[in-house]
């Protein structure tokens, strides 16, 4: 396990608690590495349905751990569908605008500040990726300078929980071996 692996970004938990981004009964960091990685290996078979752009995502249920949205990059279609946007669609199409704060979304690629605005628009309670912005620009992918983190913590309104590097060697080589044109 490398660092990264081991880096749990607990952001906003002590003010948050009292906000609407934050789990409702879970913590990121309560829930065993295995469901995690589980979900993640979901976002990642949803990431080779677009082998140039492998973002792939799934939102679970932060309790039971099941699947309920699924979602990859479709910029081909719109340039707003990044894989997360995607999902989020998804799941708003057949749940409903609800119970985001039970929720947790899942992706191959850390999010982009497009993405981390809309994840913590929604109130979800907890964003967790794979491959770090650093290593999605290495594959040449054009990438904004300013991580996750960041954008979480720019909100002074609703944080969420963010962790990174969950099956980061497999998210990594989906994008260092993605098919560039
Ligand atoms: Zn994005």
């Amino acid at each position: 396990m490398n660092r990264r692996n081991a880096l749990w970004c607990l952001c906003g938990i002590g003010l948050a608690g009292l906000t609407r981004g934050v789990l409702a009964k879970t913590t990121l960091s309560s829930i065993p590495m295995k469901q995690h990685e589980i979900a993640m290996r979901a976002a990642i078979a949803m990431a080779a349905q677009n082998q140039s752009y492998p973002f792939g995502a799934v939102i679970t249920n932060a309790n039971s751990g099941v699947i309920v949205a699924r979602g990859v990059n479709k910029t081909f279609e719109n340039p707003l569908l990044h894989g997360e946007i995607s999902t989020i669609n998804n799941y708003v199409a057949q749940y409903g605008n609800k119970n985001w704060a039970d929720l947790i979304l899942y992706t191959t690629g850390e999010p982009c500040p497009m993405c981390m605005s809309a994840l913590v628009w929604t109130g979800i309670g907890g964003v967790v990726y794979g491959s770090s912005i650093e290593a999605i620009k290495k594959s040449g992918i054009d990438a904004f300078i300013f991580t996750a983190k960041q954008i979480n913590q720019g909100s002074n309104f609703s944080q969420t929980q963010l962790l990174g590097g969950v099956l980061e060697p497999e998210c990594d080589s989906l994008f260092m071996n993605r098919k560039r044109s």
